[in-house]
C-alpha cells in the first residue's frame, strides 16, 4: 500500500456536515467557547437543507390559536406511534423558542399584516387534538431552507468556527468502543487529514440516493450512517423512507406541500378531487404517506392523468397570479423549468418520490449516539453525536410531519452544542492511537483508489437504484422485497468487480462517488432487509400482504447492523412511549382516522 502522509489536527468538537443540523451545532458550540471544526464534502450554502420550501413548525400561533401540545400529539399521531413522546415533547416545545431565535440570528421570514412571523398550513398539523388543519410552518415564501441555511452560516463565521470545506470524510477514528475523530479527504489538493475531537457529531443528512426517483440532492448519501456501521454501530427504523406526495413528473424535483397549504389540490384523469374519498377532514392536507398511497391507488386503479395514465395533477391556477407570485414564486420557477408548464394556467404533473428517511443513526435527545450493549438498548457510544436526518431521535418514528424536520435539525443541533458546552472540558489533550485505527480506513480507501474491475460505479448505482425503486417503494409485499433483496445482494456482490478510473487523487470524482456507493449500499441493504423483517404496516411502511398495525408485535423500533457481506443482524429498542415531563400527558396508540 502507498504510504500517505497525514495531517493532524486536535479540536475540542469535530461537526462532520455544514446543513442546518451541522451549522447550528458549528456555531453552538464555538459561542461555548469550544474549538470547533466542521467538515463538510460540499460548500455548506450547498447542503441540501437549501432546497428545504415549506416552512419550519413550531407552535407561535401567530396566525390561530395553537399550542406546543397540540404539535407534539400531532407528531405522535404522524409518527404511527413509532416516534419517542419524550424526544418529540423535547422538540415540540422547544420549536417556539428555536424559531424566535433564528428570527433574531436574521432569518428573514415572511410576515403577517401586523409583522409577525407568517405561518402556513402543512399537511398533519391540526387544531385542538386533530380537529381542523392549523397555519403552523413558519416560512420565508417558498425558500424557507434556504434563508435558514444562509443565516446559520453567517453565524458560524461569525462565531469563529473553523471551516473545512470541500473535505470528504472517508471513516470515524474508533479505538476500544470510543469514537476519538474522523479521517478525512481534502479533495482539492488529494492530501490526508486526521480531525482528532472528544466528541465527533454527525450531521451528514439523509440517504435519498438509494432510489431512481428522489427530490433530495446528490450529496444525500448517508456517509455518516455508514460510516456508523462500519464502526460496527447499528442503524435503526431503515424500513421508513418517507415518498412525497408531488415530486415533478420524470424529474424527482419537489413540489412543495405548502403549495396546497396555500390551497392547491389534487385531481385524477376524471377531474375529481379524490383525496375528500381517502380522507375526510384533512383531504389534501393528509398526511404524506397517506395521500402517496391515494395517489398510488388512483394510478394502479387506471385513472391517473396523462398518456401513460401514471401521475396525478397538482392545481394551483385557482388561486391566481398574485398569491403565487407572492407566496409560491420558486414552485412557479421549478415547474416551469422542469415540467414546461405555467402554473398560472394549467397543473402540475407529479408522482409520489422518495423524500426523507426516518431512519438513521440511534440518538437521544441530547445527540449522543446509542447502541444495545448488555441488555441496555439506551447505551450510550463515548465520543459520538448524531443529528439531524441522518440521525433517529426518533421524533419522526415511522413518519414525518411536513416541516418537523427543519425543526428537528435546528432543535437538536442546539442540543447537541448545549451538551457539549456542559460537558467537553475545553483543551483536553488527546492520547495517542494506535496506528491500526488509521491504516484499516486507509487500507479501504486505497483498495478503492485501485479498484480495477470491469464495472463503472454509475452502472452499479443505477442497478441499486432501479432495484429499490421497483421493490422498496410505496406499497411492499413480501414476495416483491425478497426478490428486491436477491438482487440487490447480485448488486453488492458485484461492487466487488467496481472499476475506478481515476487514479489520483486531486479532484477525484470517480472515487467519490464510488466511496459514496459503497456507503449507499449499506443503507440499502438494511433498508429492504429492514422492509421485509417488519410484518406489518406503519406510517411510510405500508406493507400489502400485511395491512394492518400490529402493535402487539411491532411497537418497538428496529435496529440493525450490517457486515461487510450485506448479512444483517436484527434486534430492537422499545418505544418511548411516556413524555419527559408532566406537562403533558402520553398519546396511547390509537387507530388512526384522517
Ligand atoms: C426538496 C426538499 C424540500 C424540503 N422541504 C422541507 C421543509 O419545507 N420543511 C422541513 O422541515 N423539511 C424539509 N425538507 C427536509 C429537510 O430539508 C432535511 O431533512 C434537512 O434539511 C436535512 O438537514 P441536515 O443538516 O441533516 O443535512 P443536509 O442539509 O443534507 O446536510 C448534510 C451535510 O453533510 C455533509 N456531508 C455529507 N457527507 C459528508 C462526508 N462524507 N464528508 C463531509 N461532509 C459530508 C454535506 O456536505 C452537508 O453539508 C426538505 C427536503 C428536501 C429534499
Amino acid at each position: 500500500m502507498e504510504a500517505y502522509k497525514i495531517q493532524q489536527h486536535k479540536y475540542d468538537v469535530v461537526v462532520v456536515g455544514a446543513g442546518g443540523a451541522g451549522l447550528r451545532a458549528t456555531f453552538g458550540m464555538a459561542a461555548k467557547g469550544l474549538k470547533t471544526a466542521c467538515i463538510t464534502k460540499v460548500f455548506p450554502t450547498r447542503s441540501h437543507t437549501v432546497a428545504a420550501q415549506g416552512g419550519i413548525a413550531a407552535a407561535l400561533a401567530n396566525m390561530a390559536p395553537d399550542e406546543w401540545r397540540w404539535h407534539m400529539y400531532d407528531t405522535i399521531k404522524g409518527s404511527d406511534w413509532l416516534g419517542d413522546q419524550d424526544a418529540i415533547e423535547y422538540m415540540c416545545k422547544n420549536a417556539p423558542a428555536a424559531v424566535i431565535e433564528l428570527e433574531h440570528y436574521g432569518v428573514p421570514f415572511s410576515r403577517t399584516e401586523e409583522g409577525k412571523i407568517y405561518q402556513r398550513p402543512f399537511g398533519g398539523h391540526m387544531q385542538n387534538y386533530g380537529e381542523s388543519p392549523v397555519p403552523r410552518a413558519c416560512a420565508a415564501a417558498d425558500r424557507t431552507g434556504h434563508a435558514i441555511l444562509h443565516t446559520l452560516y453567517q453565524q458560524s463565521l461569525k462565531h469563529a468556527a473553523e471551516f473545512f470545506i470541500e473535505y470528504f470524510a472517508i471513516d470515524l477514528l474508533f479505538e476500544d468502543g470510543v469514537c476519538h475523530g474522523v479521517l478525512a479527504w481534502k479533495l482539492d489538493d488529494g492530501t490526508l487529514h486526521c480531525f482528532r475531537a472528544h466528541q465527533t457529531v454527525l450531521a451528514t443528512g439523509g440517504y435519498g440516493r438509494i432510489a431512481l426517483s428522489c427530490t433530495g440532492a446528490h450529496m444525500q448519501t448517508g456517509d455518516g450512517n455508514a460510516m456508523a456501521a462500519r464502526a460496527g454501530l447499528p442503524l435503526q427504523d431503515m424500513e421508513f423512507i418517507q415518498f412525497h406526495p408531488t415530486g415533478i413528473y420524470g424529474a424527482g424535483m419537489l413540489i412543495t406541500e405548502g403549495v396546497r397549504g396555500e390551497g392547491g389540490y389534487l385531481t385524477n384523469s376524471k377531474g375529481e378531487r379524490f383525496m375528500e374519498r381517502y380522507a375526510p377532514n384533512a383531504k389534501d392536507l393528509a398526511s404524506r404517506d397517506v395521500v402517496s398511497r391515494a395517489m398510488t391507488v388512483e394510478i394502479l386503479e387506471g385513472r391517473g392523468v396523462g398518456l401513460e395514465k401514471d401521475h396525478i395533477h397538482l392545481h394551483l391556477e385557482h388561486l391566481g397570479p398574485e398569491v403565487i407570485h407572492e407566496m409560491l414564486p420558486g414552485i412557479a420557477e421549478s415547474a416551469r423549468i422542469f415540467a414546461g408548464v405555467d402554473v398560472t394556467k394549467e397543473p402540475i404533473p407529479v408522482i409520489p418520490t422518495v423524500h426523507y428517511s426516518m431512519g438513521g443513526v440511534p440518538a437521544n435527545y441530547h445527540g449522543q449516539v446509542m447502541t444495545i450493549k448488555d441488555g441496555n438498548p439506551d447505551t450510550v457510544v463515548p465520543g459520538l453525536m448524531a443529528i439531524g436526518e441522518g440521525a433517529c431521535v426518533s421524533v419522526h418514528g415511522a413518519n414525518r410531519l411536513g416541516c418537523n424536520s427543519l425543526l428537528d435539525i435546528i432543535v437538536f443541533g442546539r442540543a447537541a452544542a448545549a451538551w457539549c458546552g456542559d460537558h467537553v472540558k475545553k483543551d483536553e489533550p488527546h492520547k495517542p492511537l494506535k496506528a491500526e485505527v488509521t491504516d484499516k480506513i486507509l487500507a479501504r480507501f486505497d483498495k478503492l483508489r485501485h479498484a480495477n474491475g470491469s464495472l463503472p460505479t454509475g452502472k452499479i448505482r443505477l442497478d441499486m437504484q432501479r432495484t429499490m425503486q421497483k421493490h422498496c417503494a410505496v406499497f411492499r409485499t413480501g414476495p416483491l422485497l425478497r426478490e428486491g433483496i436477491q438482487k440487490l445482494q447480485d448488486v453488492w456482490d458485484s461492487f466487488r468487480d467496481v472499476k475506478v478510473t481515476d487514479r489520483a487523487l486531486i479532484w477525484n470524482t470517480d472515487l467519490v462517488e464510488t466511496l459514496e456507493l459503497e456507503n449507499l449500499l449499506i443503507q440499502a441493504m438494511t433498508s429492504i432487509k429492514g422492509a421485509l423483517n417488519r410484518t406489518e404496516s406503519r406510517g411510510a411502511h405500508a406493507r400489502d400482504d400485511c395491512p394492518d398495525r400490529d402493535d402487539k408485535n411491532w411497537l418497538k423500533h428496529t435496529v440493525a447492523w450490517i457486515d461487510d457481506r450485506g448479512n444483517v443482524r436484527f434486534d430492537y429498542r422499545p418505544v418511548h412511549l411516556q413524555p419527559m415531563t408532566s406537562d403533558v400527558e402520553a398519546v396511547p396508540p390509537k387507530k388512526r382516522v384522517y
